[in-house]
């Protein structure tokens, strides 16, 4: 009795190891700041939360459409037309999920065959590694580099693609980055999957978390490419609901009529008090939306200036999400080490990495999803960790 050999090609979460860590910490009495954190530290605003309690108390909870509440469907098509200069039928073009990771999955479920490439910019989140295995594909991971504050590089692009190439994934803004790619890139991006044929996904769950005025392109609003690519947003980041599992994939009918098939049998709809706080978010007020990006605008520009100038430590200026991404190759420890050693002396969790191709490189992210207070206190103890190595 064995399990399936396919297994072997997708680890636990580097992350969930971290958590382990932190919480044995925790549970001998320590206090520990979390830098590792993926998730706004603020609560799901009222008026959304109320809006999800009233439909269970209407009885709101049955399954729904597979493709979700249509209220929410067109909630969604009217953001995407009036916020990206996106036109998709409600009826047929938008799905609901749960949660943006479970459309990354049916995706590459629906698109991706056994022995197809697919290009992921690198450092990535690590779950399209997991998510292109799952469908028998092969993860191919395109290199961005701090010299360039991790735009995407065409020439490396292009070096890659291949006559497996299946797919491109685009993150912007970017986790772990925090690179949000400007419109003279995704307009050469779109030409290159336009001339080679190859299916985009646009993983745009950061897109409101952007800062320094910078704008958002949703690259299906190019000419030409709309129906190769697939649009993926959510409400986990901008509206602090990771726990309520809820997002959408807006593509072309025929697209969208593979990746139901794949939703319908997995996870039937997406939970249907949850998606009325959805619609609630859409329609409701921005206000407590725009207060926390003010918030996380002032703690980024607090962690820039204190880690730019830690000796050892490079990184460029985030322009949206809320991780400031450190390279720490020069120093002489890895990443996962300098992990243990800032958790066990400064009590501060952060991610650690490793960059996959030559040269070596070694990252740390560290979130910015905690208070001004914590992080005050978080980089005094990381400047005295790495001054002291
Ligand atoms: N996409 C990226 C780039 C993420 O960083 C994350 C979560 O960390 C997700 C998607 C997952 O979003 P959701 O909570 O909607 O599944």
């Amino acid at each position: 009795m064995t399990i399936a050999k396919r297994m072997d090609d997708i680890p636990f979460s580097g992350i969930r190891k971290i958590f382990e860590k932190v919480g044995a910490m925790e549970a001998a009495g320590h206090e520990v700041i979390h830098l590792e954190i993926g998730r706004p530290d603020f609560g799901t605003p009222g008026h959304i939360v109320q809006a999800a309690k009233q439909a269970l108390d209407q009885g709101k909870v049955h399954y729904t459409s597979n493709y979700g509440i249509s209220e929410l469907r067109k909630a969604v098509a009217d953001k995407l037309r009036d916020e990206n200069q996106l036109e998709y039928d409600p009826e047929s073009e938008i799905i609901v999920t749960a949660g943006a990771n479970e459309a990354v999955f049916a995706a590459m479920l629906a698109i991706v065959e056994p022995g197809d490439e697919v290009l992921i910019p690198c450092p990535c989140w690590p779950t399209y590694f997991s998510c292109v295995h799952m469908a028998g594909g092969n993860p191919v991971p395109v290199p961005v580099n701090l010299s360039n504050g991790f735009q995407l590089d065409l020439n490396n692009l292009k070096k890659k693609i291949g006559p497996r190439t299946k797919m491109l994934i685009l993150n912007s803004p970017n986790n772990p980055s925090g690179a949000v790619y400007p419109k003279e890139i995704i307009e050469q991006v779109a030409a290159l999957v336009q001339e080679h044929g190859v299916f985009l996904l646009s993983d745009e769950i950061y897109e409101k978390i952007i800062y320094d005025g910078a704008s958002h392109i949703s690259p299906a609003s190019l000419p030409g490419i709309k129906q190769q690519t697939l649009t993926i947003n959510g409400f986990s980041k901008a509206y602090a609901m990771t726990g309520w599992r809820l997002a959408y994939v807006a593509a072309d009918k025929e697209l969208i009529s593979a990746l139901i098939r794949i939703h319908q049998n997995t996870v039937s709809c997406a939970t249907s008090f949850a998606q009325w706080g959805g619609l609630e978010a859409l329609v409701g007020s921005q206000k407590e939306l725009d207060a926390m990006v003010m918030e996380f605008e002032r703690r980024r520009d607090l962690v820039y200036q204190r880690l730019r100038v830690i000796p050892g430590l490079s990184l460029a200026k985030p322009q949206g999400a809320f991780y400031a991404f450190v390279d720490i190759s020069t120093l002489d420890i890895s990443s996962y080490e300098l992990a243990d050693l800032l958790l066990n002396k400064a009590k501060v969790a952060v991610v650690p990495g490793e960059v996959f191709e030559a040269p070596k490189q070694s990252w740390l992210r560290i979130s910015y999803a905690a208070s001004y207070a914590n992080l005050t206190r978080a980089m005094d103890g990381i400047e005295k960790v790495i001054t002291d190595l």
